[in-house]
């Protein structure tokens, strides 16, 4: 996987904007990315990771390349997809391509802030999103059930197959029901879902958007968070009612807008005397990681140090392939040192002196954290 992709939705008026107002003062940083030039609703920002920094300092390469996560709004495009409006491919193919879907709830009073139904209800808003995520699904099956139809009324014994699946998930979605809730009967099936790439297929993640004063001094602890303010109890109590409980990540997108807003040296100040540890955007990155088992490995050069990102138990010669097809072509065997032993012996020339690097094959798991040097030859 070559980085990260989160889809932002929510309700209006939750303070979605907010926060991905935040993501761009956090991205205007990142100056190889882009933001808002091409596409007003991609954001890219860096893996924050300090491990990547410590690298830095001690290889003294040209460059540092973090890893990156990006988020795409895709709140306003699923609203009108579900009203039947035509979206534009390059919108559908974003929507379709995020790995995990963000969900922005308000768990904030403020009554200069008006909310769309009236009263701040994170439980009742959750629902009502999901059931818009379920109608934006069914467009896409009903599309692709008109095609297939046709063919499957032609004989086509693959069709016909097709046409079944197709008819479950439109029966489920269109109950408000999420496509995870039709089970696959066999391979078949699983791939053919997989490929309709279906929101309501996707991990999820919930931001519960607070008030300043319910994150300050908790240094991002949810309990704590949830201690404070009764909607994100409610919103987690719900959300533990689930088959797959999703985590519930508590920031104040107004506070993270004013922070990342800051320059980085007075970042960590402002976050030292709001009692916390980094930015909430920060945690949110983490468990999106955490959500789709993502970990990082390093390569270093006297050009670059640089951090990939890969999913937990990928094989060496597969990870090799993320920096280069030609390296997982020709793999020959991984030099591997771990982070720590890494920092520990200094450099590259100490730790091979102290024969902590390791000759890896490519069947090698990659741990979180290694530092490989790939051999290859093709
Ligand atoms: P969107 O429609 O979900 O994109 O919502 P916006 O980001 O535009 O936010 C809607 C309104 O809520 C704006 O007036 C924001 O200033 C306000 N808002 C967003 N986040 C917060 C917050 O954490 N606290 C408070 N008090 N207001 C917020």
């Amino acid at each position: 996987m070559p980085n990260l992709k989160l889809g932002i939705v929510g309700m209006p008026n939750v303070g979605k904007s907010t926060l991905f107002n935040a993501l761009a003062d956090a991205s205007a940083e990142a100056a190889n990315y882009p933001f808002c030039t091409v596409e007003p609703n991609v954001g890219v920002v860096e893996l924050p990771d300090p491990r990547l920094d410590l690298l830095f300092e001690r290889v003294r390469p040209r460059a540092k390349v973090p890893a990156t996560v990006t988020f795409v709004d895709i709140a306003g495009l699923v609203e009108r997809a579900s009203e039947g409006e035509g979206l534009g491919n390059r919108f559908l193919a974003h929507i379709r391509e995020v790995d995990a879907v963000v969900h922005v709830v308000r768990c904030f009073d403020d009554p200069d802030v008006v909310h769309v139904l009236g009263d701040v209800d994170p439980v009742r808003d959750r629902e009502i999103v999901r059931t818009e995520l379920a109608l934006a699904d069914l467009q896409t099956v009903e599309r692709r059930l008109e095609r297939v139809e046709k063919v499957a009324r032609s004989g086509d014994r693959d069709a016909k197959k097709e046409d079944r699946l197709l008819r479950r998930l439109q029966q489920d979605l269109g109950q408000g029901r999420p496509a995870s809730a039709v089970t696959p009967e066999n391979d078949e099936e699983a791939l053919l879902l997989r490929g309709y790439q279906l929101l309501t297929t996707k991990p999820e993640l919930y931001v519960a958007n607070v008030a300043e004063e319910d994150v300050t001094g908790t240094g991002g602890d949810e309990e704590a968070v949830a201690a404070r303010n009764p909607h994100v109890r409610a919103l987690r109590e719900a959300v533990a009612r689930d088959d797959q409980p999703a985590e519930v990540v508590s920031l104040a997108a107004q506070m993270e807008a004013e922070v990342l807003g800051l320059e980085p040296e007075d970042r960590d100040e402002y976050l030292r005397e709001q009692g916390l540890q980094q930015p909430g955007l920060h945690r949110l990155i983490h468990a999106g990681y955490r959500l789709l088992r993502l970990i990082s490995f390093f390569t270093t050069s006297p050009k670059e140090v640089r951090a990939w990102t890969i999913t937990q138990g990928t094989g060496a010669a597969r990870a090799a392939g993320e920096i280069h097809t030609d390296f997982e072509r020709g793999f020959i065997r991984a030099e591997t040192i771990a982070w720590e032993d890494f920092v520990a012996a200094g450099s590259e020339k100490a730790a091979r002196e102290q024969g902590l690097m390791r000759s890896e094959g490519r069947g090698y798991v990659v741990q979180d954290g290694d530092i490989i040097l790939v051999r290859f030859n093709v």
